[in-house]
């Protein structure tokens, strides 16, 4: 069942002020996505999506083989959901002072005028079409990037909650050996600390939160101890940087236990650039693209 309103989204909210303790200097960038993650979990309670069917025959297969259930191409999307979403957030993204805002404002006016059709460019979007979404930025003279960022954004809510549905069909006591997504395929964004040590990743797509070991990258599967370790992070207890010298790549970590706060991953994702800034001057090299 989908979370009500007011606990979600005051969760966010909570997480989002003990942010702003720790981090004065994010007030620009935790401004910005507050509005972003509220309009999203706005949209989450109006959006509705009938559960994808997956055959009993190709799921014991997926599970038993650890493939993904489904490819990115398969999720379902709540267009009229998304549609309202993607209309707010280029009023928000317009509304920033920040180098997409002229973009997102001509990309509200096309859509206003019916020159840009959303269920097109969210279909287009699932298929990965770079050549569509270049071809819309070159006619719209938009920036490429600023219309991913809303597209992702507004299907976001869609994907997440496809992602839940989905989630019922694995035990969750079973451990998911692999790197990528039991949902969806995509590698981890952030790796989570809880209770007892227990690790968990949460997805840079679907945003599906998953058990892992404690000592393997994602991106290799490397599990040798002698090559994966990480950095503290100065003055900040609840923050690490895992890094792997067999591929060279970092995933950001936050400690719960340590944190003593509300855990909203992709807000931890956002929240903590300097963690990246880290990585770089290190020599290691992120393992993914989040889209938001
Ligand atoms: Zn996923
Ligand atoms: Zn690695």
């Amino acid at each position: 069942m989908p979370e009500n309103t007011d606990s979600s989204s005051g969760r966010i909210l909570s997480a989002l002020e003990e942010i702003r303790k720790l981090k004065p200097n994010y007030s620009d960038l935790l401004d910005f996505y507050e509005k972003i993650f509220i309009a999203q979990e706005d949209s989450a309670n109006q959006t509705r999506i009938e559960p994808l069917k997956i055959s009993a025959d190709t799921l014991a297969l997926k599970v038993k083989e650890q493939f993904p259930l489904i490819d990115i191409s398969q999720f379902a999307i709540d267009s009229k959901a998304a549609a309202a979403l993607f209309k707010n957030l280029c009023e928000i993204v317009q509304q920033t002072s920040g180098a997409m805002s002229k973009s997102a404002g001509a990309i509200g006016k096309a859509v206003e005028a019916g020159k840009l059709d959303l269920e097109t460019l969210f279909a287009a979007f699932l298929k990965s079409d770079e050549e569509y979404f270049q071809k819309v930025s070159d006619e719209l003279k938009i920036d490429n990037k600023t219309l991913g960022f809303i597209v992702y954004s507004s299907v976001k809510p869609s994907l997440a909650r496809c992602a839940e549905q989905l989630s019922t069909h694995f035990d969750k006591n079973l451990p998911w050996e692999k790197g990528y997504c039991p949902i969806c395929g995509s590698p981890p964004a952030i790796s989570i600390f809880e209770e007892n040590g227990k690790r968990f990743f949460s997805c840079s797509f679907c945003w599906h939160k998953w058990a892992t070991k404690r000592i393997f990258c994602p991106f290799c599967d490397n599990t040798d101890h002698n090559t994966l370790h990480y950095f503290e992070i100065e003055s900040e207890e609840e923050h690490r940087l895992d890094v792997c010298d067999k591929c060279g790549k970092y995933i950001k970590t936050v400690d719960t236990r340590k944190a003593g706060r509300e855990i909203y991953p992709p807000l931890e994702y956002i929240s903590t650039p300097h963690l990246d800034i880290k990585a770089a001057e290190t020599g290691f090299k992120s393992g993914i693209e989040v889209g938001f």
